[in-house]
């Protein structure tokens, strides 16, 4: 497996990270994880995007552009030789002996990347997964796609003991989103998920999906929805990169629905695999 390092392409072997590193040290830095699909990336200029955005709200200066972090992926994907998995792309403030503050003068910030292979969660997709509501303890800057990733570990951790695949984590009582995907509510044919705000992440498949059902003519509200109002749901999704749109089937252990994949998620389903490189869904 060949990875990419401070600007070299690199067998494990290679790897060198810095005990200094503030990635290590205070999870200061930021992250993407990018899809691959029959060895081509999906909505990688978003994501990229993302990557700078996060990366200028913790005042990170990515000393890349645009281009070099998609000619950095297209090159893990050909020498991996990944044709169904995804990127990951890791952005840390530098490493410089541990104080709070940053280092000053300022160092160079640590880029680092990988591609795995990992085949779509079709079981997940077609059957639907559980999930357990948890209270959302995280910060107040959900928007940034931090490395600092301790509440979204410990509420997956909480839902995972339970034999759940996500949390449903709320806040006052507010669905906010999943540890790591967005939350969607189908009520009466309508499509209700939280609005992008600090208390989110403004997911890429969560906007793909949003798209999708103006394509449809399926008509969306981004309103927060009450926790009491999740488990009345006609139908309720989750979204992310790598587990696209699935279905949700119980919260809690209470059935949504009828307990099966709703037809609407269904249909938004259909929709996204058409539009996915190499169309491979059925
Ligand atoms: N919300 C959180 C907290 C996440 O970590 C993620 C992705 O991992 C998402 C939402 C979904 O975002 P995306 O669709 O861009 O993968």
């Amino acid at each position: 497996t060949i990875y990419f390092i401070d600007g070299q392409f690199t067998e494990r072997d290679g790897l060198k990270i810095s005990i200094d590193d503030r990635g290590y040290y205070f999870g200061d830095g930021v992250y993407e994880v990018i899809k691959v699909y029959g060895g081509k990336l999906y909505t990688a200029k978003e994501h990229i995007n993302r990557l700078f955005q996060s990366a200028s709200k913790i005042k990170i200066a990515i000393p890349y552009e645009e281009t070099q972090f998609m000619e950095i992926a297209n090159e893990l994907i050909s020498t991996n030789k990944i044709l169904d998995g995804h990127i990951y792309i890791q952005v840390t403030r530098g490493s410089s002996p541990r104080t709070h503050h940053f280092p000053q003068p300022a160092v160079t910030p640590v880029v680092s990347a990988y591609a795995v292979s990992n085949p779509r969660p079709v079981a997940a997709i077609e059957n639907g997964v559980s999930v357990k509501t948890v209270e959302d303890v995280r910060w107040l800057r959900c928007d940034i796609k931090s490395l600092n990733l301790l509440g979204n570990v410990l509420a997956k951790q909480e839902a995972h003991e339970a034999g759940c695949t996500e949390a449903l984590l709320h806040r006052n009582g507010l669905v906010m989103e999943g540890s790591s995907s967005n939350m969607f509510g189908v009520k009466n044919g309508k499509v209700y998920t939280h609005p992008v705000t600090n208390l989110i992440l403004n997911g890429i498949t969560r906007q793909v999906v949003l798209a999708l059902c103006k394509d449809l003519g399926i008509s969306v509200d981004e309103k927060p929805f009450t926790l009491d109002e999740a488990f009345e749901m006609d139908e309720f999704f989750l979204t992310s990169t790598t587990s696209e749109i699935t279905p949700i089937t119980s919260i809690d252990g209470s059935k949504v629905g009828s307990g099966q994949p709703g037809p609407l998620t269904v249909k938004l389903q259909k929709a996204f695999a058409l539009q996915i490189p190499s169309f491979i869904m059925g």
